[in-house]
């Protein structure tokens, strides 16, 4: 399993899928990838090898877009399907996002949520987040303070990434009990579960610390707890070879 998000000038859907390849080790059963453009987001997930996935791309490629997120999929909540595959999507498809790790009290905010009149389409413990950040977003908060509330309410282990259709200039994540890490290039950054997405990129590299969020543009990254305070980071310079 494996997560990469990606803002800058080059083409996101090439950059993402060589991310995903390089963290294919990890192991995987389903692989998906979303972007922004236009006010919109389009997405293709795939069940099985990302093979697939490059398949149905080439099949229907997505628009041109500099902003997006990727993932493959290890499924612990619902059968590797390509229904279940990420991204998840909220229900009126203004937010994506992709998930590593486990929401425990999921079926508690489902429940919640459903008795809202949230629809589900998948048997994820993952589309809980889409909906509750689809919310937040909706309610006026930008993705960043959207990430945070949302975070606040989830329990268990996750690495979130989200883009948001109205917001063509970040990408948002964070973690828990899960890891995740910013690559700094020139004009544009990275987000991933792993170095070894971006490490063709850049090597600059910014830990994230447990229950932080963390906000990147193509000029900047700016990271806080779940409640928006600031953080301290600090840098480091990936010196393994690949
Ligand atoms: N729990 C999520 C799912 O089953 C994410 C699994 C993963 O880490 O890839 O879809």
């Amino acid at each position: 399993c494996g997560i990469i998000g990606y803002v800058g000038p080059r083409q996101a859907v090439d950059v993402i899928i060589a991310g995903l390849r390089r963290l294919e080790y990890r192991g995987y059963d389903s692989a998906g990838v979303a972007v922004q453009t236009d006010g919109r987001i389009e997405w293709r997930k795939k069940a099985g090898k990302l093979a697939n996935l490059e398949a149905a791309l080439a099949d229907q490629p997505l628009p041109a877009a500099t902003l997006g997120i990727g993932h493959t999929r290890w499924a612990t909540h619902g059968a590797p399907t390509d229904e279940n595959a990420h991204p998840h999507l909220s229900g009126d498809g203004r937010i994506a996002v992709v998930h590593n790790g486990i929401i425990e009290n999921f079926d508690v905010l489902r429940a919640e949520l459903a008795n809202d009149g949230v629809r589900f389409i998948s048997q994820t413990d993952t589309e809980v987040a889409a909906a509750l950040l689809g919310r937040e977003v909706d309610a006026g908060a930008d993705l960043t303070h959207a990430m945070q509330a949302v975070s606040r309410r989830l329990e268990g282990a996750f690495t979130l990434v989200a883009i948001d259709a109205q917001d063509p200039t970040r990408v948002v994540a964070a973690r828990r009990n899960s890891p995740l890490v910013v690559g700094l290039g020139t004009g544009e950054n990275f987000i991933a579960s792993d170095v070894a997405a971006f490490i063709e990129h850049t090597r600059e590299a910014v830990e994230l610390g447990q229950d932080q969020v963390v906000t990147i543009t193509a000029e900047s990254f700016e990271v806080t707890d779940f409640w928006g305070q600031p953080v301290q980071t600090s840098r480091y310079h990936v010196d393994w070879d690949t």
